[in-house]
């Protein structure tokens, strides 16, 4: 049994992905995958940054809140040395316009009630989280920023759960629960999500469980799956992976590499489904020659008209690996 990680300090995010797959949060090899947007700054991470400008700026104490809203994303923009993400004008319109909605949230706080990436922890378990937006005063409310797109009646069972982690460390930091706890998704607005004590004490048997469980265990999911760091070396990932039905993982052997003066390549792969092509991947990355493996994650397409080959691009957030 491994527990290599699991006894050390955990997110809300991370102790998810505990209970999801164990084996996501061992440490990474050090022949990481080459390629992808990981270590750019993404969509997320400038609203994130908008957010926390605005707030420190005491922006919506502004006469026009929204106006300093805006003023502070594209602050934030304008300091990346690398080019915007690619969602980001609509994730920076989607804030703007939401964003009224914390004004009002707030209300007549001092801004001394009004903190955001604030961090708290727990040392006994040994939790750590980092909260976008917690209000004091009478009430507490903490608020989880999403940026992701949240298309079902209420959260995912993970944002809840985080939720309820960011509960136990305000009660812990504060001696009580927070009054409430929302998200606030830049496609649907400010999202209450009801915590009971019942919700919290299964969030924290089931962390407490994962924590006891043997951590070299992999449970492939697609959600999981996705930005896992050991996902191109993960076997029982490559196992199912290729047949999920809305896959974005490709792996064969290379038939044949074309190469652009542009600085872009497409391979063409022999997979257990057939033949495809995958375009658009820089140069730079693809070393291997007719016969190598490759495996690539994060790509697009992969369907196609009938008597055509699949044909897959290759994006910011892509990843390759040659196993
Ligand atoms: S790639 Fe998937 S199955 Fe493998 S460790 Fe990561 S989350 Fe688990």
């Amino acid at each position: 049994m491994s527990q290599l990680s699991t006894a050390g300090w955990l997110s809300p995010t991370r102790a998810w992905r505990l209970i999801e797959c164990p084996a996501s949060v061992l440490p990474a090899a050090g022949n990481g995958p080459s390629g992808g947007g990981d270590q750019e700054v993404n969509t997320g991470t400038l609203a994130h940054r908008a957010l926390e400008r605005w707030i420190r700026a005491e922006g919506y104490r502004a006469a026009d809140p929204k106006a300093a809203l805006a003023e502070a994303a594209d602050a934030c923009a304008t300091e990346l040395t690398g080019g915007l993400p690619a969602s980001w004008r609509v994730s920076r319109a989607r804030l703007v316009a939401r964003g009224l909605s914390l004004v009002d949230l707030i209300g007549d706080r001092t801004p001394d009630q009004v903190h955001s990436e604030i961090e708290l922890e727990d040392e006994d378990l040994r939790l750590r989280g980092r909260l976008d937006l917690l209000l004091l005063g009478d009430q507490i409310v903490v608020v989880d920023l999403k940026t992701q797109t949240l298309l079902e009646e209420g959260v995912p069972e993970g944002v809840a759960f985080q939720l309820a982690v960011y509960a136990h460390l305000i009660q812990r930091n504060y001696g009580t629960l927070p009054t409430r706890t929302e998200v606030f998704s830049l496609n649907r607005g400010r999202i209450v999500v009801p915590l009971t004590d019942e919700s919290l004490r299964s969030a924290l048997e089931a962390l407490e469980k994962a924590r006891a469980a043997d951590s070299s265990i992999a449970t492939p999911s697609s959600a999981t799956c996705l930005f896992c760091d050991h996902r191109l070396s993960c076997e029982p990932h490559w196992d199912v992976a290729p047949g999920w039905p809305e896959t974005d993982a490709v792996e064969g052997e290379i038939i044949r590499v074309e190469s652009a003066a542009t600085g872009v390549s497409a391979v063409h792969l022999d997979t257990f489904a057939g033949p495809v092509w995958v375009s658009g991947i820089p140069s730079v990355l693809v070393s291997g020659a007719p016969g190598e493996r490759l495996r690539l994650v994060r790509i697009h397409g992969g369907r196609t008209g009938a008597g055509d080959l699949p044909e897959w691009r290759w994006t910011r957030r892509s990843a390759l690996a040659f196993p």
